[in-house]
């Protein structure tokens, strides 16, 4: 069985073809700059060379055809026909507090997707029109959405509501809702199968450490808590985002820089964050090597970003009364052992301890635990497209 994951923003469209018989990638590649001028489709055979594509992108049902296109043609291809594909399975940014699990698509879905735009006026348009235009040109092939919101709807009322007048929640659900559910919940599975323990019996924190950012407390396989809130701002301090702050800060901003709500939005997404304290840049790398070069300011951010995630580990080990591993996964937990090693440091009463040398590791599953931690700390590369087309397939059968 093939399935297609799809993952579209509002001018690009990632994909992946995975043959899940071994769960080998066959095919993957982007749709960039779609409604743009210069519109590209980037695509990569596996065990052949990338090619670059330049078309006009007008929408992407052009770039869906283009994608189709690009995996049955004879030099570029992995299939025949289109035939060939079992299903799609669609990420989703937002499925608000309708969709607790993964679920077949049919009308009353795309309907109740939709209702969850006012929740995610970013994501979730492009995220339906990328099915929208799977569904014109693919119209027998079932497809599945799969939510970043979903795995974090076990959180208890505690953690999710907001201390601010009830009504509020009632009228517009407002609430914590939680993002990168699907990394969270691929990267716990995966480390219950690299403790060797089933998940039901584990208390694990798992750290999304990418260009965005967040923590969450894993109890028995279920998220009890987590960083992200209401929208993907909260928590962390990310690569532009600031992630919590004073929320009078902002009416003091808007009185003394003369700010409108939508420059505070810009401003507290856009340009804050480590690109905001360094002034350097969002990419760690950048930051990393300014840091190194003797830029204070550059350090500084660095400092702010490991010293937040290390409240959030403490804080969750203290509510789930203990952990088994804490996890680190994404661009930077997967690659920057600087990172890892300032985040664990001086954890060591809470029984977190790394070995230096297991820690230069970059990029694979390891345990980088010293031999004497009580509480392991594995690095465990995510893979949201497999877990897509994991749960497409489990919903198919
Ligand atoms: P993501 O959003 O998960 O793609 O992560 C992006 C962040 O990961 C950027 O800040 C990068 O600097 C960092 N990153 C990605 N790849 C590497 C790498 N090979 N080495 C160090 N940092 C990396």
């Amino acid at each position: 069985m093939k399935v297609l994951v799809i993952n579209t923003g509002s001018s690009s469209l990632k994909y992946q073809l995975i043959d899940m018989t071994n769960e080998s990638v066959l095919a993957k590649g982007v749709c960039d700059r779609i409604g743009l001028e210069h519109s590209f489709l980037k695509h990569s055979k596996v065990g052949s060379d990338t090619v670059v594509i330049e078309k006009d992108l007008y929408n992407h049902k052009i770039a869906v055809q283009e994608v189709l296109s690009a995996l049955t043609d004879s030099k570029t291809g992995v299939i025949k026909s289109m035939d060939e594909i079992s299903a799609v399975g669609h990420r989703i940014v937002h499925g608000g507090e309708k969709f607790k699990e993964s679920v077949i698509i049919d009308k009353k879905v795309m309907d109740a997707v939709k209702e969850c735009i006012e929740l995610a006026p970013l994501h979730n348009p492009s995220n339906i029109v990328g099915i929208e235009a799977c569904q014109q040109i693919m119209p027998n092939i079932p497809m599945v959405a799969v939510f970043d919101t979903a795995f974090h709807q076990t959180m208890p009322s505690q953690a999710y509501i907001y201390a601010l007048p009830y009504e509020l929640y009632e009228k517009y659900r407002l609430r914590k809702y939680g993002f990168h559910g699907t990394s969270h919940k691929y990267v716990a599975y995966r480390a219950a199968e690299m403790l060797g323990k089933p998940i039901e019996e584990l208390k694990l924190v798992t750290c999304h450490l990418g260009n965005g950012a967040s923590v969450c407390a894993v109890k028995n396989g279920k998220s009890i808590e987590t960083s992200m809130g209401f929208t993907p701002l909260q928590g962390l301090c990310m690569g532009t985002r600031s992630g919590s702050i004073d929320p009078d800060i902002i009416s003091f901003l808007m009185k003394k820089e003369k700010m409108t709500i939508s420059d505070i939005s810009d401003f507290l997404n856009k340009k804050s964050g480590v690109l905001g304290v360094s002034g350097v840049s969002s990419d760690f790398r950048d930051v990393q090597a300014a840091a190194e070069a003797g830029n204070d300011r550059a350090m500084l951010a660095l400092d702010i970003f490991c010293y937040r995630v290390k409240r959030f580990i403490g804080d969750y080990i203290g509510l789930m009364n203990g952990a088994d591993a804490v996890i680190f996964t994404a661009g930077i937990g997967e690659n920057n052992g600087l990172i890892r090693e300032k985040v664990v440091s001086d954890m060591d009463f809470l029984g977190i301890k790394i070995d230096p040398e297991k820690n230069t590791v970059i990029g694979k599953e390891i345990d980088i635990s010293a031999a004497d931690a009580k509480v392991k700390t594995l690095v465990v590369p995510t893979n949201e497209e497999l877990a897509i087309a994991r749960e497409t397939i489990k919903l198919l059968k």
